[in-house]
């Protein structure tokens, strides 16, 4: 159901939680205010989190789990075999599978390979339906005026049979005749037999026109999908992965809002597939994408975009693998850039592009069409991992940051040195022809929420005066595990002692967190109520996130409680332990914090 936050390759966490803006590591210690639930089945959850709406509930969580995870190599007869062996009901209305527990060897034999189940999905039906997860109000819009047709893109490189064709049929079950035109296939040099001569015998059959191109090598995502482009014949390009499926009503009111506005990037609500039993979840309303300090895309939702005047909403970036766009608009707006391998980095170059050159990126909440989320990449990277981001990184740092380029290289150095490998005077060309706004803008109007140092008074450490000890945040992401502390400062590279002091008094940090004093609810009713500092997800509407420097006394006062950062001594751990208490004179020593300014522009 509730998918807050998924991230590629760093960390296997799912959070759950009807209001998200808390911090799991405190409120579990609260539970007289806060219920946490096993994660037992995501609608229960959701249920039970609509039910008390006044409450802020995590409802569930996964912690990280790699019991699948391991380095088997498949024999190719096992790559090239397809098993794909349907049971009736399996699977069905987006249910999840629960492969016996003595297939779990197998499960973790072939998991590798694909980095998700291929099991549970080689049972369920190319052909399960799904339940309508529309809204009410979605289900009762009439589209009568939809004049143009879609072309459907899914671009794979050794995507798993049984998944790639439940993508294929999920568009043909469930997208109305008249609005597709073809269904694009482009094989990225894949090299397991069954994407072969089987699926081109399998694609011919079709009852609808599909058409299959190959790579003559393996390319990446941005050549696959620009061949895809390239070859399609209507006016709506709508791009998939290959292991997607869409549910009742998705298309509709993706062409619909291409109809009424030429210049947009319109995506569905990109709800989870999960990649272990296949179960289809809801992904929260209203999320929406942003990115870290890293240039890693993230997912919020902590704040409510929507608008009023239209259905759709804003997001000031995408995840990447499924929107819609005009074909014509695709071109004007310059498609890709084509010197981007492998994977990532598109998404975030394509968005910066599409918004500060004068287009938009919506979500409509009434598309909704399911992702298998995976941990890892099951696929080789010609050339390597990271050269291949790194570079991709680098390309989209120099066009389209400006003077922000500085704390993208500050933050994250090992892509410095591919700028100077790389050519992107094509890409200022098109930049310039296109008359784009700054990022500055970008950051102040499209992506208010940013936590980049614009509006700032200080970007650097935070110090205690006393002690010579740094404020340390170790984050996680989407509030996980997050924990602040006071330690030695170090020179290594890490974010995790930086913090940007905004003009409006909040301190934050890396992944969307910020320095927050709450109230301890204790049980006791004639102990003293005893406030607290932690790290959230940051909140702007929240005074107790806001805070004041004093120069002269060098106390920093949180707005809401009106008390100091205190640092104590624990008498039994010799620890520090940071407090919140009245300011004063007396504690001066204990209260003082030094910001020492960090310049990232050069
Ligand atoms: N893909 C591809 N060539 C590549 C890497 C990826 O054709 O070199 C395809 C892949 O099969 C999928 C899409 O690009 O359909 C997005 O890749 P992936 O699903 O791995 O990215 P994620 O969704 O995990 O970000
Ligand atoms: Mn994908």
């Amino acid at each position: 159901m509730v998918m807050l936050y998924y991230e590629k390759r760093v960390e296997n966490v799912i959070f759950f939680s009807f209001n998200n803006n808390i911090n799991i590591q405190n409120q579990l210690h609260n539970n007289e205010r806060y219920i946490r639930q096993n994660y037992q089945s995501s609608n229960k959850s959701y249920d039970f989190a609509k039910s008390m709406p006044t409450m802020e509930v995590i409802v569930g969580y996964i912690r990280k789990d790699d019991s699948y995870q391991n380095n088997v190599k498949l024999k190719p007869f096992e790559l090239n075999h397809n098993n794909y062996s349907p049971i009736k009901g399996e699977g069905d209305l987006g249910r999840p599978v629960n492969v016996p527990f003595n297939y779990k060897h197998i499960i973790s034999k072939y998991w590798s390979a694909n980095q998700f189940n291929l099991l549970a999905s080689d049972i369920i039906s190319v052909d399960r339906n799904l339940s309508d997860v529309r809204s009410n109000k979605c289900k009762n819009i009439i589209y009568d005026s939809i004049s143009s047709q879609a072309s459907v893109i899914i671009i794979f490189h050794n995507e798993a049979w049984s998944t790639l064709i439940r993508t294929i049929r999920s568009v043909i079950n469930r997208s109305p005749r008249r609005l597709i035109h073809e269904i694009i296939l482009v094989d990225d040099a894949s090299d397991r037999e069954f994407l072969g001569q089987t699926l081109e015998l399998f694609i011919a059959e079709l009852e609808i026109m599909a058409k299959l191109y190959r790579m003559p090598q393996r390319s990446g995502l941005v050549a696959s999908r620009l061949l895809g482009a390239e070859k399609a014949n209507s006016e709506i390009l709508i791009f998939l992965d290959s292991h997607c499926e869409c549910t009742p009503g998705w298309l509709e009111p993706l062409l619909d809002r291409i109809n009424s506005k030429k210049n947009v990037v319109i995506c569905p609500v990109i709800d989870v597939i999960k990649d272990d039993t296949f179960e289809y979840s809801l992904g929260l309303p209203n999320t929406w994408g942003g990115f870290n300090w890293k240039m890693q895309f993230r997912w919020y939702n902590s704040k409510i975009r929507t608008n009023k005047k239209r259905l759709t909403y804003d997001t000031p970036t995408m995840a990447g693998g499924l929107f819609a766009i005009r074909k014509d608009y695709f071109q004007a707006i310059g498609t890709y850039d084509d010197e981007m391998t492998i994977w990532g980095g598109e998404n975030l170059e394509l968005s910066f592009r599409v918004w500060q050159c004068g287009g938009s990126i919506e979500i409509h909440p009434c598309s909704h069409v399911g992702h298998v989320f995976r941990k890892n990449s099951p696929y080789t990277f010609p050339g390597g991992v990271m050269p291949n981001l790194n570079r991709n990184l680098a390309r989209l740092i120099e066009v389209w940051l400006d003077s922000y380029k500085n704390f993208a290289y500050f933050i994250s150095p090992d892509i410095k040195i591919f700028k100077y490998l790389t050519n992107i005077s094509s890409r200022i060309d098109l930049k310039n022809k296109l008359h784009c706004k700054n990022f500055d803008w970008y950051l102040q109007n499209i992506y208010p929420e940013n936590y980049f140092p614009n509006n700032y008074t200080y970007f650097g450490k935070i110090i205690q005066k006393n002690t010579n000890l740094c404020l340390n945040a170790k984050v996680g992401i989407n509030g996980l595990y997050s924990q602040l502390s006071l330690i030695e400062c170090h020179k290594l590279k890490s974010t995790n002692q930086l913090f940007i002091f905004k003009k409006n008094g909040m301190i934050m940090t890396e992944e969307f967190m910020c320095l927050d004093s709450y109230e301890l609810q204790l049980k006791n009713p004639n102990i003293m109520l005893e406030h607290r500092i932690v790290l959230r997800l940051c909140d702007y509407s929240k005074s107790s996130e806001k805070w004041t420097y004093d120069y002269k006394t060098n106390q920093l006062k949180n707005i809401w409680n009106n008390l100091c950062l205190t640092v104590e001594k624990n008498n039994f751990t010799s620890l520090w332990n940071l407090e919140m208490k009245k300011c004063s004179v007396t504690r001066s020593t204990q209260q003082s914090w030094i910001f020492s300014n960090i310049s990232w522009i050069t």
